[in-house]
């Protein structure tokens, strides 16, 4: 469905500053067997609102589609992932107050990993999540999770269940949403009026345009997030941001904090971010034109090393293939004929082709049993923790190929060829 409608602000006034083609949906893996079924392909293009500032995706893929049964992405993979998950919990147990008992939802909890950590801290802590499959995982870990979207129905249930909550999370969720005014309503149902806090939890589009994540970009992600446009959007519901923290994870992200209006002071933090989109002129067209020529020039810049890697008859494989990784294989080309095959952790991934570029993945074991020559990095935000553990591959030789925000190339200096 095209988007001809600003979502915060319903203005239709959106210029379109970058257009990433057309691509399938990042996590539609698809088995070997239907190698030879058509791939579904949209459009996959960003627009800025000229009235509020928010930036937004033109085209928005029916959900239905995106978390299908089978939707593979797991939470709890990484230990840097796990740690932050912790520490979200643990610092906003204490920050506000909350005590044992006390209602957390978490709305995309995925396999659980923040609601255990709310659990953790005797929170009375559960999950929502629209993955069938994702759910089981997580209600057999004994972390409560309910098997759906976010919507009118599952917050009268909750509400009769265990009634208003205390801290409702959403970690990269928010931008996932199509009807933000919907989910922002039952987000004001839910919320206990005094002391309760919404947090979430999403990549900034500051940082993505400064390290130019433009793999970041995928059809899930409807929404690409700066922070001036929802305090006008919230202060319709009668909510606000009361503080706003920068976070490494995801390539840099931000989690806000927002709550009834007037509970609670609001931290200069709030000005001060605003103050750097500002600097940035994350508004202003020029910045938004340059930004998508800098990508441009960082596709030549990848497919120009791999094709000259490719006539020296090196092997290159793809070393972990999260969803933004496919934006990346899809716009810049690099397929199966360039690509030897791809490893990844998640056990639901392998045995699978990626999509569009039907490379097909295996464990993280295959690298050393096989000898490639190169890996190419796809999970760059996690790329310190991936090379630690696969030093035996740099030890033999092997080349990582960290793609962006430019090209580099890192082995090491002791290798044995
Ligand atoms: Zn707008």
């Amino acid at each position: 469905m095209i988007k001809k409608n600003c979502r915060l602000c319903n203005s239709k006034k959106l210029y379109e500053f970058l257009d990433l083609g057309l691509q399938p949906p990042s996590d539609q893996f698809k088995f070997i067997q239907n190698l030879n079924k058509p791939t579904e392909y949209y459009p996959l293009k960003v627009n800025h609102c000229l009235k509020c500032g928010f930036k937004q995706l033109n085209y928005v893929v029916d959900p239905k589609i995106l978390y299908q049964e089978n939707y593979p992405y797991e939470s709890s993979l990484t230990n840097e992932g796990k740690k932050h998950y912790k520490e979200f919990a643990d610092s906003s147990v204490k920050k506000y107050d909350l005590v044992k008992g006390d209602l957390s939802i978490d709305i995309g909890s995925n396999t659980g990993t923040l609601v255990k950590a709310f659990k953790d801290n005797s929170l009375n802590a559960i999950g929502i999540d629209p993955a069938s499959n994702i759910c089981k995982i997580a209600n057999k870990r004994n972390l409560k999770t309910f098997n759906s979207f976010f919507d009118n129905k599952i917050t009268t249930k909750i509400l009769g269940k265990y009634g208003k909550a205390m801290v409702i999370t959403g970690t990269n969720v928010f931008a996932h949403v199509d009807n933000l005014d919907s989910f922002t309503k039952n987000i004001v149902r839910l919320l206990e009026p005094k002391k309760g806090i919404f947090v979430i939890e999403v990549p900034h589009f500051l940082h993505l345009i400064k390290k130019l994540e433009y793999d970041t970009i995928y059809h899930e992600h409807l929404s690409y997030i700066t922070v001036e446009p929802l305090i006008k959007f919230f202060k319709k519901y009668n909510l606000e941001i009361i503080d706003v923290q920068q976070r490494d994870i995801h390539g840099g992200s931000i989690r806000i904090f927002i709550s009834k209006k007037n509970n609670f002071s609001i931290n200069r933090s709030v000005k001060k971010i605003c103050k750097l989109e500002k600097n940035i002129r994350i508004n202003s067209k020029k910045t938004l034109n340059d930004f998508a020529i800098k990508v441009k020039q960082n596709r030549y810049q990848i497919m120009s090393t791999i094709t000259k890697l490719k006539k020296q008859k090196k092997k290159i494989v793809v070393l972990s293939a999260p969803a933004k990784g496919m934006t990346l294989l899809n716009y810049c080309k690099i397929d199966k004929d360039y690509i030897d095959y791809a490893t990844e952790k998640s056990s639901i991934k392998q045995g699978l082709l990626t999509p569009g570029t039907n490379i097909r993945v295996f464990s993280d074991k295959k690298l050393l049993q096989t000898k490639p020559d190169y890996a190419l990095l796809l999970a760059w935000n996690f790329s310190k923790e991936i090379i630690r553990n696969n030093h035996k591959f740099m030890k033999r030789g092997g080349k990582f190929i960290i793609p962006i925000p430019k090209v580099k190339i890192v082995g090491s200096k002791n290798a044995k060829n």
